[in-house]
């Protein structure tokens, strides 16, 4: 008997719809929380990608062809949807990944549908310039669309991630072929399905599911114009080497170790609150987190008091349950990896004030829980301290001045996103244009609204997400030179 694609099969997506894998390939995916399957999920091989090739190639030329206001109404219509479906999304999330229910319909769906809505509302506005030349000649540029966007995606967002590349892609006139992390596939099939619905002409947005070597197929694929990549910077260097043998345009949002600053005229409960969101969001696994918390020593002690009192109020458990602060961490082994940062930080000489246990749930006995980490007396040196560690581990060092925190703050290969706080305007100013980080709040941490630029420096990344200049980053520029007079020619 030939095989169909059933309610626990969850498919690839090309060409506008849904399909089996030509390779007869399949893997499991499983919640983090219980280990029970949710779907089998197919698996792309070299023959699905270049299906999803041929059928991005076709929905390009379709979709390009639509005037920037057809363009929008469409990823607009798709927003609608999704802001409709927001909690059967934001279920699907939760299984997927073991976030709590309480993040996932504004963190990740909203977010998602923001990002439609606001490249939906700027994909009008995707225009060239005319440039004067005299009164014989002008120019003027057109700003295309490259073509095939191939993207690859993390786990932590991954319906957030999906829409971030999808929206300003579609908006400009590409078409997409996405790869979900394999952990957490289930959204990037329904924002597929979504994007149908609303209108968008087969072969424009396309799924394809798989584990690296599926990611490898795509990033090297030659008829692929642009890879935009989320996940770890040692990932994003393999797929910068597949995107190079092309010349392939390239976003990387790549991982971090961002500092958080906190001076001694903060509001201390904001201050409190900012590292926790910077911390023990999504069980710590954000790329963006302040996991470097450098505190002025004359506030230190009240700090981590505040602090310690507030962590361990926190709710770790079923992450379906609304009440849950903290959901599980995304695999036992990603778990060991997290808690093996902690024995390393005990180690180093850093003290532990709290959590960076294993927990087991009652009916969650398969989860992967565990309790919100603080140490403090950490130095810059430490392993803790200078790795990504992705899981609800905070290190807080203190400082005494301003030009030896900012040093001290820059000292990584990293330089995604800092926070500050202090109620001195100049200083967090001052502050804000010494830090090298491409995103920094000023007394708050870890907002990413659609309209502001998202994107690292140094090692955390190539090109930004979010707001117009994204745009640029999906478009190419052409320059047409127009004669009105004679051609000089001195032959
Ligand atoms: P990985 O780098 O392990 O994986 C990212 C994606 O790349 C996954 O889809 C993965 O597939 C795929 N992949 C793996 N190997 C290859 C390859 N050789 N060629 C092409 N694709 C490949 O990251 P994680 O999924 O573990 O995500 C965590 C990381 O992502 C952290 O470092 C975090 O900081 C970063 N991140 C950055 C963000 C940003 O915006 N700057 C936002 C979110 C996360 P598979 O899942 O099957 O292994």
């Amino acid at each position: 008997m030939s095989k169909k694609i059933t309610k626990t099969t969850l498919p690839l997506y090309i060409g506008g719809k849904a399909c089996l894998a030509i390779s007869g390939k399949s893997f499991r995916n499983e919640n983090p929380a219980t280990g029970r399957k949710l779907t089998d999920v197919e698996q792309a091989g070299r023959r699905d990608i270049e299906k999803a090739v041929v059928a991005a190639r076709k929905g390009f030329q379709t979709w390009s062809q639509l005037t920037g206001m057809e363009r929008g109404q469409v990823l607009k219509r798709a927003a609608a949807l999704i802001r409709e479906r927001r909690m059967e999304l934001a279920k699907n999330e939760v299984r997927d990944s073991g976030k709590p229910i309480a993040e996932a319909p504004e963190a990740d769906i909203d977010s998602g549908a923001d990002a439609l809505e606001y490249f939906g509302g700027l994909a009008a506005d995707v225009k060239g310039e005319h440039l004067d030349l005299g009164p014989e000649a002008f120019a003027y540029t057109r700003r295309e669309p490259l073509g095939i966007c191939g993207a690859i995606g993390a786990w932590n967002y991954p319906f957030q991630i999906a829409c971030w590349k999808a929206a300003p892609a579609l908006a400009a006139g590409n078409s997409m072929i996405f790869k979900p992390s394999e952990m957490t596939p289930t959204n990037a099939v329904k924002l597929a399905e979504i994007l149908t619905e609303a209108g968008l002409p087969n072969g424009v947005y396309n799924v394809v599911h798989g584990m690296g070597e599926t990611g490898h197929l795509l990033a090297s694929h030659p008829d692929v114009d642009k890879v935009t990549f989320t996940g770890s910077v040692p990932t994003g260097r393999k797929v910068l080497k597949d995107a190079a043998a092309t010349i392939k345009h390239v976003t990387m949002e790549l991982g971090g170790k961002s500092p958080l600053i906190i001076f001694d005229d903060s509001d201390l409960k904001n201050a409190v609150s900012g590292a926790m969101n910077a911390n023990f969001f999504t069980q710590g696994e954000v790329c963006s987190n302040g996991t470097r918390v450098y505190v002025h020593e004359d506030i230190h002690d009240d700090f981590i008091a505040a602090l310690k009192e507030r962590t361990e109020a926190m709710v770790v458990g079923d992450p379906m349950n609304p009440k849950t602060d903290m959901g599980s961490l995304i695999t036992p082994d990603h778990l060991d990896k997290v808690l093996e940062y902690v024995r390393l930080g005990i180690e180093e000489g850093a003290h532990l004030v709290t959590g960076g246990e294993k927990l087991t749930v009652k009916g969650f006995e398969k989860g992967n829980f565990m309790s919100p980490a603080i140490f403090t007396a950490c130095q810059d040196d430490m392993r803790i301290c200078r790795e990504e560690i992705f899981g609800p581990v905070m290190s807080v060092m203190t400082f005494k001045d301003e030009d030896e925190v900012v040093n001290r703050a820059n000292d990584t290969e990293f330089g995604l996103s800092a926070g500050v706080f202090t109620q001195d305007l100049t200083r967090a100013h001052r502050v804000v244009a010494k830090l090298r980080a491409g995103s920094i709040w000023i007394n708050n941490y870890n907002l990413t609204p659609a309209g502001v630029p998202f994107g690292g420096y140094k090692q955390s990344g190539i090109g930004r997400e979010n707001a117009a200049m994204a745009l640029e980053h999906f478009t190419q520029v052409k320059s047409v030179y127009v004669e009105l007079g004679d051609v000089e020619c001195s032959y």
